[in-house]
């Protein structure tokens, strides 16, 4: 698989900022990894038309895990893939904060999701007071066996390990911490998915930007990044893109 260099736009961007989309595609329109922006829904089927014929794809940042009905503001993974998007972001922490969500809500979003036939990727973390308590790879141990469903496979699942405090903070963990929670993760993922785990692609996030993305990235088992505030700028998003 190849790596892949995913953005998050959160709750940023209005069809004016569309136009840093042109600059990256236009910088970048043959890159080495797989390029990924997941915009608000307002904007997923607009840059899916901009992504046409290009190496961009298009995600969404959450999904309902119902495929449709009486589920006022929310939007199915099965609406995501009508509008052209081939991934969506469930479990971040701003949604298990924000939404109360739980790590099998997260299960059931996943599976809605590759039902649907897009790509979850399935975010988890510690907090700050986790990590200082020695706990990460507890917690991070759980939340990853309760969030990902079961016959996922490489091209199925994406996982994302973003450290709550890493995010947004322009702090990161060192890069052996990186280096001990992707190991673990990839040995996790192997005991319950086999073989198959070896190509499941577990991206870092949290304050990644151009000046840390090529050491970040020589990290073994950090198969590239799920980028926030440095994925809203070309420029920015396009040196982490040119890093991998
Ligand atoms: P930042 O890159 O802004 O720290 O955000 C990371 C993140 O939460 C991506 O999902």
């Amino acid at each position: 698989m190849k790596k892949l260099a995913a953005g998050n736009w959160k709750m940023n961007g209005v069809a004016a900022s569309l136009s840093e989309v042109a600059a990256l595609l236009q910088a970048h329109p043959a890159p080495a990894c797989e390029m990924l922006l997941c915009p608000p829904a307002t904007l997923v089927a607009q840059m899916v038309a901009m992504a046409a014929g290009t190496a961009l794809r298009v995600g969404g940042q959450d999904c309902h895990a119902k495929a449709s009905g009486a589920h006022t503001g929310d939007v199915s993974a099965s609406m995501l893939r009508d509008a052209g998007a081939a991934y969506v972001i469930v479990g971040h922490s701003e949604r298990r904060t924000d939404h109360a969500e739980t790590d099998a809500a997260v299960a059931a979003k996943a599976l809605a999701a590759q039902a649907a036939g897009l790509v979850p990727v399935v975010c988890i973390g510690e907090t700050e007071a986790e990590r200082d308590a020695g706990a990460t790879l507890d917690v991070i141990g759980t939340q990853l066996h309760a969030s990902v469903p079961d016959g996922s496979t490489a091209a199925t699942l994406v996982v994302a390990y973003e450290p709550v405090w890493a995010i947004g903070t322009g702090r990161t963990p060192s890069l052996e911490q990186i280096a001990e929670v992707h190991a673990f993760l990839r040995a996790r993922l192997t005991a319950r998915l086999g073989a198959e785990a070896a190509g499941v692609r577990i991206l870092y996030g949290g304050s990644v930007k151009p000046s840390n993305a090529t050491e970040i990235f020589a990290i073994p088992h950090v198969d590239g990044a799920l980028v926030g505030g440095a994925s809203l700028k070309a420029a920015d998003f396009g040196a982490i893109v040119a890093a991998l």
